[in-house]
């Protein structure tokens, strides 16, 4: 029996053969999936994971696709997408301890700590994606990383699910080290009380203060994936990609943005392969020039020859 007809036997949620994905990525680029599925329940993905592993089906993870480019010659195996499962919210006179599900939007962290006057996850407020992508990718900006308010991590595997505690895991820079072929499949976070209204005032005004950046100095009016690289210690990709005159490069539908030089954006139509060359092009010219590896912030999914 094939993969397929044998998931459909007990899987409940959502199957799709050939799913374009390129509508699933902030970037809008890129091919489909051979087989897309949304779990209903946690059940239901411990199906999809078992009947994956039996079969030696590779599993890929696309959380918000906001850091993702998928190969324009699709993804082979299973592409797995989880439904914002909701979480749940204890309270008390220090903080929050918040569990959130994996496919929620990583926004709903700060919404959280506003609702209940908390403070600590300032630094989420404009990144897109969900909750298990900046878990995976530990996302953040120079005022913190999503390891800071992480408690522990809820992670499948074809073997079952189980919690682990924040120090279990490996956190570096833009990633976590996660088990071969894990899920995460939900957050516990905890957030704090801040010492007074001073402290408040100024959480909020660190995230207007950061949103309005992103609106100043991001081209976000055009379909992207956030920085292609990490910055390398003591410099930014950025800088050394606009040293190299790479700013406004073009390959197809695909640019080096003219605001920011660490950014591809789609100008319309873009394949994968176009942004991709770019990125091969903007490593290879800083490499030659100033002696920098660059690496890759954005994941690149599916069959790339
Ligand atoms: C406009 C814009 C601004 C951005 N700004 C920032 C920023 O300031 N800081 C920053 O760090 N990033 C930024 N990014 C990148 C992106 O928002 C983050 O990396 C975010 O964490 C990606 O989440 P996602 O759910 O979209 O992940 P995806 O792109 O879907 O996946 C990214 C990686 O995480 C893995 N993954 C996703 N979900 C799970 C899961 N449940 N279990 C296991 N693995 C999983 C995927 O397999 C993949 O390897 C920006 C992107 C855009 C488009």
């Amino acid at each position: 029996m094939s993969f397929l007809a044998e998931l459909q036997r007990h899987f409940r949620g959502e199957l799709r053969e050939n799913e374009p994905l390129a509508p699933r990525t902030s970037v809008k680029a890129g091919g489909a999936a051979d087989l897309f599925a949304r779990p209903a329940d946690a059940g239901d993905l411990r199906v999809l994971l078992a009947a994956a592993a039996d079969a030696e089906v590779p599993v890929t993870v696309l959380g918000g696709g906001a850091n993702t480019l998928v190969s324009d010659e699709g993804v082979a195996g299973v592409v797995v997408k989880l439904p914002a499962w909701s979480g749940e919210a204890q309270v008390d006179e220090a903080g929050g301890t918040f569990v959130f599900g994996s496919g929620e939007p990583i926004t709903k962290i700060p919404g959280a700590m506003k609702k209940h006057g908390l403070v600590g996850a300032e630094f989420l407020a404009g990144i897109p994606g969900t909750i298990g992508g900046a878990c995976a990718m530990n996302a953040g900006t120079k005022n913190g990383e999503t390891v800071r308010v992480v408690q522990a991590v809820e992670i499948a595997s074809p073997e079952g699910a189980r919690w682990w505690a924040r120090d279990e895991l490996v956190w570096r820079y833009r990633s976590c080290e996660l088990p071969a072929g894990a899920v995460v499949t939900r957050l516990e976070v905890r957030l704090r009380r801040p010492a007074g209204e001073a402290e408040l005032a100024a959480s909020r005004e660190a995230m207007e203060a950061d949103l309005a950046y992103r609106k100043r100095t991001q081209p976000l009016h055009l379909p992207n994936s956030g920085s292609v690289f990490q910055n390398p210690p003591g410099d930014f990709a950025g800088r050394l990609i606009e040293a190299c005159g790479l700013k406004g490069l073009r390959q197809g539908g695909a640019q080096i943005a003219e605001g920011h030089a660490n950014w591809i954006v789609n100008l319309g139509g873009a394949r994968a392969a176009d942004v991709s060359f770019l990125i091969e092009k903007a490593r290879a010219e800083v490499r030659e020039r100033f002696g920098v590896e660059l690496t890759p912030e954005v994941k690149r999914i599916g069959r790339w020859s």
